[in-house]
């Protein structure tokens, strides 16, 4: 990735480490595991999916990231998310490296007993290489709870209990309150503090995509007294230029299975197209790229990336010379992977904190991170995305180079 190479630059790598090899050493994966799982359908026949489980740098401790269930998934994707998460960790300071798995399916095109057949596969092959102190699985797109469950039942029939294999499973198996909407959480968190550091009073706020991560965005905004004009899904757009009733959309939502036709909105096209000063991507990878993003309406301010790598790089530039402020994926999102780690304590210990605990220490991280990547942006005149990853990369590679040669 050209931005580590860059980063590497600003931190003056060659100085420092001078053997040269420290952007490879944080850039480049340590293990790569893919396999093709081979799936008896409820109707006979067979189907056969594209897995993968890339490990991408134990240095600040095991292996932590989410599954992918998605039709566009693909090598490149997971190795890049992958490396993300490694950079996610060391930036909100959570005792974990970076990894990322996927499997290459339409969830919705299978029954659920096909999906869970197709999931515990996958955990059979790749068992071996997970652990509580080994690798970590969460949910990501199209994954959650019950997806979790059944990665740990899977894993726990060849080992000793071990529930911090996996975070983001029901409560009932041992999950936190508060990993639910800890992502959504923080990226309104993040949201409010950029608009409030902006001087934005009163912003018109978008948000692509209306999943976990969407709506409890949503949610909190709403409930903190931010305007919420626009909201999409993958099937359709609703606006309100007043003001969208977030409750009210979400149980709408809810029963329906979309968002249009909600009574308490009109739809629009694309929801790129909405005029608006805060715009928050909580889709998928490049939904905004070079086929879109000069129909984005000047007045835009500022960007909270929900979703990882949301923002393709020539988007970037193009909003960037604009003027935008892009809020990175690695700070914005993070919220899920600070509550996975409390998870992950709480199992370890034995011992379950109230949500308000888990969210109020989650706020705490979110916060600290959050100033650490704004004052060091502005120390260095640099943007929030190479401020993020230059704290990132400079705590992976002490921590690599305290090892020694090894
Ligand atoms: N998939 C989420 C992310 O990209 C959560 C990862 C986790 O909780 O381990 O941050």
């Amino acid at each position: 990735m050209e931005i580590i190479r860059q980063c590497g630059k600003l931190l003056e790598f060659e100085k420092r480490f001078p053997n040269g090899k420290m952007v490879e050493r944080i850039s480049i994966s340590d293990k790569i595991i893919r396999f093709k799982a081979i799936l008896s359908r409820d109707n006979g026949g067979i189907g056969v999916f594209q897995c993968y489980r890339v490990q991408q740098s134990d240095v600040l401790g095991p292996y932590k990231g989410g599954t992918r269930l998605h039709p566009s998934v693909s090598m490149n994707e997971v190795k890049a998310l992958a490396t993300l998460m490694s950079l996610k960790t060391a930036l909100v300071n959570v005792p974990f490296g970076g990894g990322k798995g996927g499997i290459c399916v339409d969830p919705k095109a299978l029954s659920e007993k096909e999906l869970e057949r197709l999931v515990r596969k996958y955990t059979n092959r790749i068992k071996d290489d997970l652990g509580p102190d080994e690798d970590i699985p969460a949910p990501d797109v199209n994954s959650g709870p019950r997806e979790m469950a059944w990665i740990y039942d899977e894993y726990r029939k060849y080992s000793e209990s071990a529930r911090g294999v996996v975070t983001g499973k029901p409560l009932e198996l041992g999950g936190s309150l508060g990993r639910i909407q800890a992502t959504g959480f923080g990226v309104a968190l993040v949201t409010e503090r950029l608009c409030y550091d902006k001087k934005l009073v009163n912003p018109a706020i978008s948000i692509e995509g209306f999943g976990n991560v969407g709506q409890y965005a949503a949610l909190k905004l709403f409930e903190m007294g931010f305007k919420i004009v626009a909201v999409s899904d993958s099937r359709g757009c609703v606006v309100n230029q007043v003001g969208l009733n977030i409750s009210d959309l979400l149980a709408f939502k809810r029963e329906k299975g979309r968002l249009s036709g909600f009574p308490g909105g009109k739809p629009a096209e694309r929801i790129i197209e909405v005029p608006v000063e805060v715009h928050i991507p909580c889709a998928l990878g490049h939904s905004i790229n070079r086929d879109n993003v000069d129909s984005i309406p000047s007045g835009l301010k500022i960007v909270v990336e929900g979703a990882n790598a949301p923002v393709s790089s020539h988007a970037e530039n193009v909003l960037i010379d604009r003027g935008v402020i892009l809020a990175p994926d690695i700070l914005a999102n993070a919220g899920g992977v600070i509550v996975s780690y409390y998870e992950w304590v709480q199992n370890r210990e034995g011992l379950y904190w109230s949500e308000d605990e888990v969210l109020g220490k989650m706020t705490e991280k979110m916060n600290a991170a959050y100033e650490n990547v704004v004052s060091y942006a502005s120390e260095k005149k640099i943007a929030l995305r190479q401020a993020a990853y230059c704290l990132a990369m400079d705590k992976i590679a002490r921590a690599i180079g305290f090892r020694g040669a090894q």
